[in-house]
């Protein structure tokens, strides 16, 4: 049982609720109680697709309740005027709200926050006011009855208990269907994107559709919401495109979990049958409803379904293992991970099981001519300079040199004002960051970008997860792939010797440590190209030996290093070549040790010539 609460959550008991209540209550409940009950499965329905934009991308949309009105207008139409039938409408009154969420994302999508909401909202306002003045198709203010109950197959599902049947039915679909998504790999670059988008985009997520593809699946659900919202109550008003659908939905999202698949569903019977609950209370219930949501805004800043499990976790003494919860998933031991993997921690600095060995001595990334500028601040000035399989080039320079900004440039963060930029032959000047990435480039930043709430494992994991992320692997769910990624995971952090931290919060982790857990997130993605950014910093003189070591191991299985770093004792007996950046132009090029006495250099570093 124990067992069962840490992986199920709160799924297992609602179930089991559900199925005694359908049993035992259904039965004997009148008209009007299974009525509701029908409508908060469509709330449900609602709120499940909702999570994906406002949940798992974490962007306030304003425009669900749109698109449920906007499926109900299909449907409803197409039925009362066309006498086209429910489920053979679906394809139109799902496609529909689908399609338009795409023509609204092309302008609006990438809009921050309160654009995005505020832009979200208007587009509510517009359908509201063609289908209020588009009469002779939509009937206008007063809408259309007579619409037929649902219907499968040709089969009109008459009386209330099977239509109840029928939309509940398609809520427990829904619900296996979002659940697969946000419990696999799709829902851990989800997490990733929502608590580091730089990060995200550095090991190859392509964040913008990922939030795209949140948009579509939310209008997708909710306009099946809308269309059996339409036939389950007989008439079609523009009441359905109102706002107060809209709070609603957000008020079950928040009330019930906006990152939990049972929380849209627990949220939309709450928020559904809780007027009905609370009749009693007759002139005071809209006071005593506000004071309730006020209190588990407040009070239960998780919903519903997070404190739940947080109090059936202290029951069972383990906390449930998601990444999705945004908290720190210390739940297995490092050795227990490996174990469940089945794969033994390669513990030895030789090959890893991680880095596609290729040959070495190519060229493998060439600058040439580059240059950047900020306002009047010339960041990099005509500079060239070669990487090469299996070797390692130190980039060194004093402070504002241009160092960090190279990187930026050849990863895509920034774009080159002039120049080109070639891996392995191939021009990647103006790429996206995550398209450069998934070119095999992978990099660590001068401040380490991990996930604080994430344990040191689970940063590396996701990245593991998302970084091979196809159509079929985003949908695989379940321990066993997880397991998988996660003993792979153990392997890299064990590889860059920070297996020992794998169970702490990156956010506490020393600068030192969490540089290394950086690199084995970087690995993860398995590189060809990797751009490190003053990785010994925060070191003590062992351990920027020994990452000396691991580093070179990295560059013998036939990787290319970039390595940016002051620290000479570190980078002269590890580089093959070095560069120097000055003002933003290479002053010297080529052994550690002539670029390390060039009288350039030292003049660069001590601000005089040398003597
Ligand atoms: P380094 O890493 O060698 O210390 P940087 O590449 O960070 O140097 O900076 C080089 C120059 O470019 C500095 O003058 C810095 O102020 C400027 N610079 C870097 N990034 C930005 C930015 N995003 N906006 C404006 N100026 C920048
Ligand atoms: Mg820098």
């Amino acid at each position: 049982m124990r067992r069962w609460v840490a992986h199920g959550g709160v799924a297992l008991p609602l179930a089991v609720a559900a199925c005694a209540y359908g049993v035992f209550v259904l039965p004997h409940a009148s008209d009007y109680a299974l009525r509701v009950l029908t409508v908060a499965g469509v709330y449900a329905l609602l709120a499940l697709g909702y999570g994906f934009i406002f949940g798992q991308a974490g962007a306030l949309s304003l425009a669900q309740g749109t698109f449920m009105g906007v499926g109900a207008y299909v449907s409803g139409i197409l039925a009362v005027r066309y006498g086209v039938a429910f489920d053979a409408a679906l394809p139109v009154s799902v496609g529909l709200p689908v399609l338009l969420a795409l023509l609204v994302a092309i302008p609006v999508l990438r809009l921050q926050t309160h654009y995005f909401a505020l832009a979200t909202l208007l587009i509510g306002q517009v359908v509201l006011l063609v289908a209020t003045q588009w009469e002779s198709v939509t009937g206008g203010a007063n809408g259309i009855g007579g619409v037929p109950p649902l219907s499968l197959l040709g089969h009109p599902i008459e009386g209330r208990l099977p239509q109840l049947l029928l939309v509940w039915a398609l809520v427990a679909a829904g619900a296996v269907l979002a659940w697969r998504i946000v419990s696999g790999r799709l829902g851990d670059a989800f997490a990733l994107t929502r608590l580091h988008p730089v990060a995200a985009r550095a090991i190859g997520i392509d964040t913008g559709s990922l939030r795209l593809a949140a948009f579509l699946l939310s209008a997708g659900f909710a306009g099946l919401a809308g269309s059996l919202y339409v036939h389950a109550i007989g008439v079609l008003s523009p009441d359905v495109l109102g706002f107060p659908v809209m709070i609603t939905c957000l008020t079950i999202a928040v009330v019930g979990s906006r990152l939990r698949v049972a929380g849209a569903i627990a949220g939309a019977v709450v928020i559904i049958e809780l007027p009905e609950w609370a009749r009693f209370l007759r002139d005071d219930y809209l006071l005593a409803f506000g004071c309730i949501l006020l209190l588990v805004v407040v009070a239960l800043p998780g919903g519903l379904v997070e404190t739940a499990e947080r109090l059936l976790g202290w029951v069972g003494s383990r906390a449930v293992p998601s990444v999705m919860a945004g908290r720190v998933p210390a739940i297995f031991a490092p050795a227990d991970e490996a174990r469940m993997a089945g794969t033994r921690p390669a513990m030895t600095e030789g090959v890893g099981p991680f880095i596609a060995a290729r040959a070495g001595d190519a060229d493998l990334l060439t600058l040439v001519g580059v240059s950047r500028r900020f306002g009047g601040v010339l960041a990099l000035d005509d500079v060239a300079l070669t990487v090469r399989s299996g070797a390692v080039l130190g980039l060194i320079g004093p402070n504002g040199s241009g160092k960090t900004t190279l990187l930026n440039v050849v990863t895509g963060i920034f774009p080159a004002d002039a120049g080109r930029v070639r891996l392995g032959g191939r021009d990647i000047a103006g790429r996206a960051p995550h398209a450069i990435a998934r070119l095999g480039v992978a990099r660590t930043f001068q401040t380490a970008a991990l996930a604080a709430e994430l344990s040191a494992l689970d940063n590396v994991a996701v990245a593991r997860g998302a970084a091979r992320l196809g159509v079929g692997s985003a949908l695989r769910a379940g321990r066993r792939d997880r397991a998988v990624v996660r003993g792979e995971a153990m392997a890299l952090l064990e590889r860059m010797g920070a297996g020992a931290y794998a169970a702490e919060a990156a956010g506490t982790l020393p600068p030192g440590i969490a540089r290394l857990v950086e690199i084995a997130r970087a690995l993860a993605t398995e590189p060809r190209l990797l751009l490190l950014d003053e990785p010994a910093a925060g070191l003590n003189e062992t351990e920027q030996a020994d990452l000396g070591r691991r580093l070179r191991g990295i560059a013998e299985d036939g990787v290319g290093l970039l390595v940016i770093e002051h620290n000479m004792p570190f980078l002269v007996p590890l580089a093959d070549r070095m560069v120097c950046l000055d003002q933003g132009r290479v002053i010297a090029e080529g052994t550690p040790a002539a670029v390390q006495s060039d009288p350039r250099v030292i003049e660069a570093y001590l601000g005089t010539p040398p003597p």
